[in-house]
């Protein structure tokens, strides 16, 4: 058998993989098991954000792999407090708990929202107020508070209850959802899986206002959206707003698994001894990896960001099977007609794109050069012309 057929009998059977084995990668190219090279415009889904085989990445992930891979949370070790105190002083929270993924740094956020409200005497029965069309994850409370009526299948019901779910956009919606059991409100500024959707600036302002005026809690979804991809280091950053709670994973370690949640002055000491822990989370290779991306997404790599999203937004400004292109950064939806047929042109072209929601979706890596960008977007607008 090949890596396909065993990949088909041995492996559940939960994705419809693309037609190709990958095997190397170096910084945006990627290599086939037969040798064809392929443009990167997908990371590994938002990860892999400083491209592959990142040397400062590599250097510090096999100097911590030598020396310490895993004790667990039971001591301390540095390279987990080096990296909160990094995330602590660029964003002004306060203190940080560790993961492993986007799922569970959702599930600590709203573990914690609930206790928040439950410790103030403000309820019992805490909600928590979500957008539809949102993603969240696919734990069992993170796949509740997903927006998506299409992923709450009837066979994995009886689902997690304290949820609502507002209309995207419409602030009239948000206030009618709002209850005295609200305790918090939690959304992503892209929606990424959903489809790359920016929220309106003007309705989050708005929403964070009244949630500040009323104690309710606003968590910010930043599992795809942060770590630099939409131009500042968190996509917060460019709304004007600080919320309660930001939950950070994808980008954090440039390949390895981790979650990272970030509590502001209100919600730093909800949890206590014994309220939440992770096997293992706050992995020392994993740290030390986030802590040597964090030293690159610096102001140049963002203003790179910004310019590269122009960039292509001027290269597909003509295709005229472009319906409409929407994204922040380096994070865009491009909506068109049969997607996936494209996609899969993409990559027997050589270049990889992902999908979201019925659109194109590209996530190249920050730090591509303008010469690879340009190749891959000649091979995008040849397949949109
Ligand atoms: C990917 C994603 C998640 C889930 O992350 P996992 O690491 O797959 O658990 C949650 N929220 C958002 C916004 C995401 O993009």
């Amino acid at each position: 058998m090949n890596i396909k057929e065993k990949d088909k009998t041995y492996i559940v059977n939960t994705y419809d993989r693309a037609d190709v084995v990958f095997k190397y990668g170096e910084g945006s190219i990627l290599t086939d098991e037969n040798g064809k090279e392929y443009i990167d415009f997908g990371c590994g889904i938002a990860v892999c954000g400083l491209g592959f085989n990142n040397k400062p990445w590599l250097s510090a992930v096999t100097k911590q792999a030598t020396a310490l891979p895993h004790i667990s949370n039971l001591y301390y070790t540095e390279p987990c407090v080096l990296l909160a105190e990094t995330l602590c002083k660029r964003t002004g929270f306060k203190k940080v708990f560790f993961g492993n993924s986007g799922a569970e740094a959702n599930e600590c956020a709203i573990k914690v929202a609930r206790k928040y409200a439950v410790d103030k005497a403000k309820t019992e029965k805490p909600e928590i107020i979500v957008l539809k069309n949102s993603f969240h994850g696919r734990t069992m409370a993170t796949l509740t508070a997903t927006g998506q009526d299409n992923m709450h299948k009837p066979c994995f019901a009886p689902y997690v209850d304290g949820f609502k779910y507002a209309l995207v956009n419409d602030y009239q919606d948000f206030i009618t959802n709002v209850n005295k059991n609200t305790a918090a409100v939690m959304f992503e500024l892209v929606q990424g899986e959903g489809g790359v959707n920016p929220l309106i600036k003007a309705y989050v302002s708005a929403v964070v206002k009244y949630c500040n005026d009323n104690d309710i809690l606003v968590i910010v979804d930043e599992v795809q959206t942060g770590n630099g991809r939409t131009g500042t280091l968190y996509a917060y950053m460019q709304y004007g707003i600080m919320p309660d709670i930001v939950t950070t994973a994808k980008g954090l370690a440039n390949g390895l698994p981790i979650g990272a949640v970030m509590f502001g002055e209100k919600t730093a000491d909800v949890l206590r001894f014994g309220d939440h822990g992770s096997t293992f989370g706050a992995n020392p290779i994993a740290c030390a990896a986030a802590l040597a991306v964090l030293e690159q997404i610096d102001d140049d790599l963002l203003k790179g960001v910004t310019e590269k999203h122009n960039i292509i937004y001027d290269a597909l400004a003509d295709c005229k099977q472009i319906k409409s292109i929407s994204g922040l950064g380096l994070m865009i939806g491009i909506e068109t007609d049969d997607a996936n047929e494209k996609v899969k042109k993409c990559l027997e072209k050589g270049l990889v794109v992902l999908t979201a929601h019925g659109k194109i979706r590209l996530l190249p890596a920050l730090n591509i050069d303008k010469t690879t960008l340009n190749n891959g977007l000649k091979i995008l607008t040849e397949v949109l012309k």
